[in-house]
């Protein structure tokens, strides 16, 4: 989707700090970060949010479940503790239409959230 500022950045037409890529996942910094890790992981396919996501995109959700993991191993949160967020819809803070997670960690993560 040209107006989506996830698809641009996995089209290499906007600039991002990438942690991971996979033929169908990315990942990469986030630009605004809230903790001292904060890695955005997304599925190179737009898909807007997780309600349009489907039955046939299971193997896909789980990629990103698993990049969370080798990112939080990568940067040695794997024990303390990270978090992996993904908002779903303006009620829940989604700006950004374009399905993606969000690893948190390397500070104290306190529940439940704002
Ligand atoms: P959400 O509120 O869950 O939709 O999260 C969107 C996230 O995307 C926010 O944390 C933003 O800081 C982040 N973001 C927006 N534009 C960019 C960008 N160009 N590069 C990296 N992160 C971005």
């Amino acid at each position: 989707m040209q107006d989506c500022i996830f698809c641009r950045i996995v089209a290499g037409q906007i600039p991002a700090k990438k942690v991971f890529e996979s033929d169908e996942v990315l990942a990469f910094d986030d630009v605004s970060p809230v903790a001292p890790v904060h890695v955005l992981v997304v599925p190179k396919r737009h898909i807007e949010t997780l309600n349009d996501a489907s039955d046939s995109d299971a193997e896909l959700l789980g990629k990103l479940l698993l990049c969370a993991k080798t990112i939080a191993s990568e940067k040695n949160l794997s024990q303390h503790g990270y978090r992996a967020v993904l908002n779903t819809m303006s009620g829940a803070g989604q700006a950004v239409f374009h399905v993606h997670m969000h690893v948190l960690g390397g500070r104290e993560l306190r529940w439940p959230p704002g």
